[in-house]
């Protein structure tokens, strides 16, 4: 489900970036907008006011300035999702698939525990694969993914279905078609 937020109009949109054909959608302008950094952080963080949230996964990069924010408003622990090499103590890896290849991603083994509930989240899903390979990892050490939360959703691209096809409840703020 997405519905229109005002801050749909805080979201740059950069023609060919980063080649050609893509039009990338930039929220560096909706972080530095203080209401909208505060109203998207707060409909991220509403349905869970009040349920049991342990800890909430970031991914690399932007995914860490929302969940950072989410969970210290749930209470919650915060869960760095990293690319390759870049965490100093053991790990655990998933590869996911990019546009061409695919890449990896790693996350401390002990930084979630079996069974404890996890909200993903990330400031955009498109094709659905990196939020996909978090999902895995996630899996991979025992989480229960309790839900993946993005600001935004580009439908057209399937991601969304793809995390739903696995279980995984997907909410997103705003959606460009
Ligand atoms: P996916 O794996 O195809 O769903 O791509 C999502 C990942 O790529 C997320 O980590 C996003 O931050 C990043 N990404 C892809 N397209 C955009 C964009 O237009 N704006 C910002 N980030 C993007």
């Amino acid at each position: 489900m997405t519905f229109d937020l005002d801050i749909k109009n805080t979201v740059r949109t950069i023609p060919d970036y980063p080649k050609p054909g893509i039009l990338f959608r930039d929220i560096t302008t909706l972080l530095a907008d203080a209401r909208a950094f505060r109203r998207a952080v707060d409909e991220l963080v509403h349905p869970w006011a009040g349920s049991k949230i342990d800890k909430v996964a970031g991914i690399e990069a932007r995914g860490f300035i929302l969940g950072g924010a989410v969970a210290h408003q749930l209470s919650a622990g915060f869960v760095p999702i990293r690319k390759k090499g870049k965490l100093p103590h053991k790990t655990v890896s998933m590869s996911y698939a990019l546009e061409y290849g695919t890449d990896e991603m790693e996350m401390h083994v002990d930084a979630v525990q079996p069974g404890e509930r996890v909200i993903l989240v990330d400031d955009l899903i498109a094709t659905g694969g990196t939020a996909e390979g978090a999902v895995k990892l996630l899996r991979q050490i025992g989480a229960t993914v309790v839900a993946a939360c993005f600001i935004i959703d580009l439908p057209d691209l399937g991601g969304a279905a793809k995390l739903r096809a696995l279980d995984v409840p997907v909410r997103a703020l705003i959606a460009f078609e």
